[in-house]
């Protein structure tokens, strides 16, 4: 018989529990454990460290163009197209507020740990925020190979806004096509290139759990629960305020009846935590509460492309918490990069396991903050991400209700005028 192999998230359970038992067992056995743990475990997962923070940039850049490509369509489905992005936009923009806010009371109560002491080994250069104008110029590359070596994200997200409206502009269909299907093909290689990261994650957890809990000791278990605990209360928040108040205000649909109907897909999205895979679900689920079928066919899989409200909290919860442990206090003119960033690195993120943690590097980068900080919390990304997916499946279904709404009220208007 053949051995079923076991899937990711069990293996990344048993990561878990092992590097906390191994890093206990370290922990206790005195200094030499402890340096073991520094010397030869840590590297590991640096190596997994590295290996994220190599495919952040092809992964943006592609995964935008992809993006620009596929709304080729977009003139045809121009109103849904608009207020669909618009609803993304604004409803992400509130989740990031949420998420900081949250955080910062957790940060101001003293409940996020400040460990630079003992991690001592990045240093950083806090940037200062230069006022509006000099950021929307450093947003502009003047070297393209330069944003791509600096990983400068938003630079990168500016390159894949050009080239992808460029192709789109193209007049000659063939090469148009060709360009689209050589997008796509990329694209296809780096999404494997990312499922093979995510698959080596269980080594990550292991290595960094094991040295975080002979380093730090048990305490860094209890605020990694505060932090998981300060991302899920943002996740409830958003979904109790915001989709709550979009589904009554604007498709007339009770809140309870609304969670209820799409319970199914909330569930299948916590418990597979891809977007892209509770597509089908969230389908069915959207169309019983009353979405239109067409309506929801377009909203539907962009969103699970990009709209990821849970994403975004959780990368600006995770910000707030990394920074802490750096020991760096975040000034206003950074959080104001805190949201903007996250609201497009959660619009970058693919709808795969995992994916928001890759793009946390790029709220991190923009920031100043030592990408290598996202080891302190990998190890239980799992966690996070069953939240965050949930809450971006929840997100798409509000917004194809909402649209829908709309849609069929411009409907009745213009026949009303008729
Ligand atoms: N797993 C999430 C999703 O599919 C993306 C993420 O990792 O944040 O929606």
């Amino acid at each position: 018989m053949k051995k079923k192999k076991l899937s990711l998230p069990l293996q990344i359970l048993i990561a878990l529990v092992l590097g906390v038992i191994v890093g206990l067992i370290c922990y206790f056995s005195g200094e030499g454990a402890q340096k073991f743990t520094g010397d030869y475990l840590k590297p590991l997962g640096d190596i997994f460290v590295n290996l994220l923070k190599f495919i952040v940039v092809p992964v943006v850049l592609l995964s935008m163009i992809d993006g620009i490509l596929s709304m080729n369509d977009m003139k045809k489905v121009g109103s849904v197209g608009v207020k669909t992005v618009v609803f993304f936009m604004i409803t992400t923009a509130i989740a990031c507020v949420i998420g900081l806010v949250f955080a910062n009371i957790f940060k101001g109560a003293g409940w996020f740990p400040d460990l630079s002491g003992s991690l001592g080994a990045a240093e950083y250069e806090a940037k200062e925020f230069g006022g509006f104008m000099s950021t929307l110029v450093g947003i502009f590359p003047s070297n393209m190979w330069a944003a791509f070596s600096s990983a400068n994200m938003l630079q990168v997200i500016v390159i894949a806004l050009f080239f992808g409206g460029s192709i789109l502009a193209v007049k000659d269909k063939e090469k148009k096509l060709t360009c689209t299907n050589l997008v796509s093909s990329l694209y296809a290689v780096i999404e494997r290139l990312m499922m093979f990261v995510i698959s080596l994650s269980p080594i990550g957890v292991f290595t960094y759990m094991s040295w975080v809990v002979a380093t730090q000791g048990a305490e860094i278990l209890g605020s990694l629960a505060l932090v998981i605990l300060c991302a899920y209360i943002g996740y409830v928040v958003h979904a109790l305020v915001v989709y709550s108040v979009a589904a009554s205000a604007f498709a007339k649909i009770n809140p309870l009846k609304f969670f209820k109907g799409a319970f199914a897909a909330m569930i299948f999205a916590f418990t597979s935590t891809s977007s892209a895979a509770t597509l089908p679900v969230s389908k069915e689920c959207a169309e019983d509460l009353g979405a239109e079928g067409d309506v929801a066919a377009f909203v539907l899989p962009l969103g699970s492309t990009i709209n990821m409200d849970g994403t975004a909290i959780y990368q600006c919860v995770a910000t707030v918490f990394i920074a802490s442990c750096a020991g760096m206090n975040l000034t206003l003119g950074q959080m104001i990069t805190v949201v903007v960033t996250a609201t497009l690195a959660s619009i970058g993120t693919a709808g795969v396991s995992g994916a928001g943690m890759i793009m946390l590097a790029m709220v991190l980068e923009a920031i100043n903050i030592p990408v290598e900080y996202i080891g302190l919390i990998v190890a239980v990304d799992r966690l996070f991400d069953m939240g965050r997916t949930c809450l971006n499946v929840t997100g798409d279904i509000s917004c194809s209700l909402c649209v829908s709404a709309w849609e069929r009220k411009k409907a009745a208007g213009k026949s009303a005028k008729a």
